[in-house]
């Protein structure tokens, strides 16, 4: 360096920028200058390496070797549990000894069953200092939350380790949102702060009940999605419970999750069976062959809408009504052959095609099953099965839907039920989840989730 600095004053007035200096044109004073400056070990096992080759930086005058590199007194550390990981394996990945890995699994077991700790689980895991060389290093301590509401702690207390835990408050209130739809529903409930995976499911329940197109931006979303919430900060969302659409101030859509399946009922298909009238077979021994819903036609050659349920039954099976009701239509209508038209009240009807005889006439009462007609293939039909079909308010469902909300609804017991659930959900205060959890908070909630 103080011969570099020579040079640059020498040359002051003609001072060029600095160029890499290659090996070749540092001669020896220059080399023991560079070497003085470096790190001093580094320094001399290079100059011991040059002047013995077959050194090769081995421990020479000026390097001592020691017997072992000194081992870290602890090490911390943190590891995730992997899908299908076990709580063993992951230890022994990180180097816990086989021993140490069994017995924490034992402990943890004792608290938990390890089958319930979920993967991705994170794990802060302290080893201390091994008790001799090539042993793995022991287990000092290990905190990891064992599920939503624990948090376990294992400590080494001398040879033994210790397991605490420590429940964490979690309160279960479902979150619920309401806001304006605006020009973009999905945009307007996650600026409210709808979780992503809710606004999904409140879109589709909504897509099942009604055109999605009919929603307007006047109109008020609300929905409710199970909720919970732990003292240590976390909030997880579950199933979409309620979803509700609001037009000036009247209720267009009611929506409860309902039954083991998931469904969405709407107060209204929970009323709609409470005569305690149940559809019954339209045919004694017939099996279905289409369902409802688009479908490739036999006869006519493309795919369009099948607006009813195929039942294939022997030529001449009678055919009952599904339910009271009076004939609206008795006779041939186009494709559907000989014909019968039922209705049943609240907007409810049923229909009939393909007969070969129809055995009632229009404007008669009939009662649920009784024979209105007789099996054929008449019409639009490749062989002898009954084309069933309902309507609600002048359009087709699927009849085995409504087959299904009128037995859903069948019991005043199960509609109690229905109305007390909605009527407990709607209790819940719009934005009751998302206040801190602490102080003054009011209890669990303790309802459907
Ligand atoms: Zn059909």
């Amino acid at each position: 360096m103080v011969a570099l600095m020579v040079c640059a004053l020498t040359f002051w007035p003609n001072w060029s920028p600095l160029q890499a200096a290659s090996a070749a044109r540092i001669d020896t004073p220059a080399q023991a200058e560079f070497r003085s400056q470096t790190l001093p070990p580094l320094g001399f096992a290079a100059r011991e390496t040059r002047s013995n080759p077959q050194a090769n930086a081995a421990p020479g005058a000026t390097m001592v070797a020691i017997a072992a590199a000194p081992d870290r007194p602890r090490v911390d550390l943190a590891t995730t549990l992997g899908q299908g990981d076990s709580l063993g394996r992951m230890l022994q990945r990180v180097g816990v000894g086989s021993g140490d890995a069994e017995r924490v699994s034992n402990l943890v077991a004792g608290a938990v069953p390890l089958a319930d700790i979920a993967p991705g689980t994170r794990f802060a895991i302290t080893l201390g200092a091994r008790d001799g060389p090539g042993e793995p290093r022991p287990v000092d301590h290990i905190a990891f939350r064992a599920r939503f509401d624990l948090a376990l702690d294992l400590t080494r207390n001398g040879s033994a380790l210790g397991l605490s835990s420590k429940a964490i408050a979690v309160d279960e209130t479902p979150l619920r949102i309401r806001g304006l739809a605006g020009s973009s529903l999905f945009l307007s409930a996650r600026a409210a702060g709808v979780p992503v995976g809710a606004i999904q499911q409140y879109l589709q329940t909504l897509d099942a009940h009604m055109s999605l197109d009919a929603v307007q931006p006047s109109d008020t979303f609300d929905l409710i999605t199970a909720y919970k919430r732990s003292a240590a900060g976390e909030a997880e969302a579950g199933n979409l419970l309620y979803a509700g659409l609001e037009r000036q101030g009247h209720q267009e859509l009611q929506l409860l999750r309902w039954g083991d399946q998931g469904e969405f009922l709407g107060s209204g298909e929970m009323d709609q069976g409470g005569g305690a009238t149940s559809l019954i077979m339209p045919v004694a021994h017939g099996h279905i062959t289409s369902l409802y819903g688009m479908r490739f036609h036999p006869i006519l050659g493309y795919t369009r809408m099948h607006a009813g349920v195929d039942f294939g039954a022997p030529y001449g099976s009678p055919i009952y009504a599904v339910a009271d009701g009076f004939v609206s239509f008795a006779g041939v209508h186009g494709g559907h052959g000989n014909y019968v038209r039922l209705e049943h009240g609240s907007g409810l009807g049923s229909g009939y095609g393909h007969m070969s005889r129809i055995a009632v006439s229009p404007g008669m009462r009939v009662h649920a099953g009784e024979v209105i007609g007789y099996v054929g293939s008449t019409g639009l039909s490749t062989g002898p099965h009954l084309h069933y079909e309902v309507y609600r308010d002048g359009h087709t469902v699927d009849p085995l839907s409504v087959h299904f909300a009128m037995h859903a609804g069948v019991d005043h017991a199960t509609q109690a039920a229905f109305k007390a659930r909605l009527a407990k959900l709607l209790l819940v205060k719009p934005g009751a989840a998302l206040s801190p959890l602490g102080s003054g908070r009011s209890p669990a909630f303790a309802g459907p989730r």
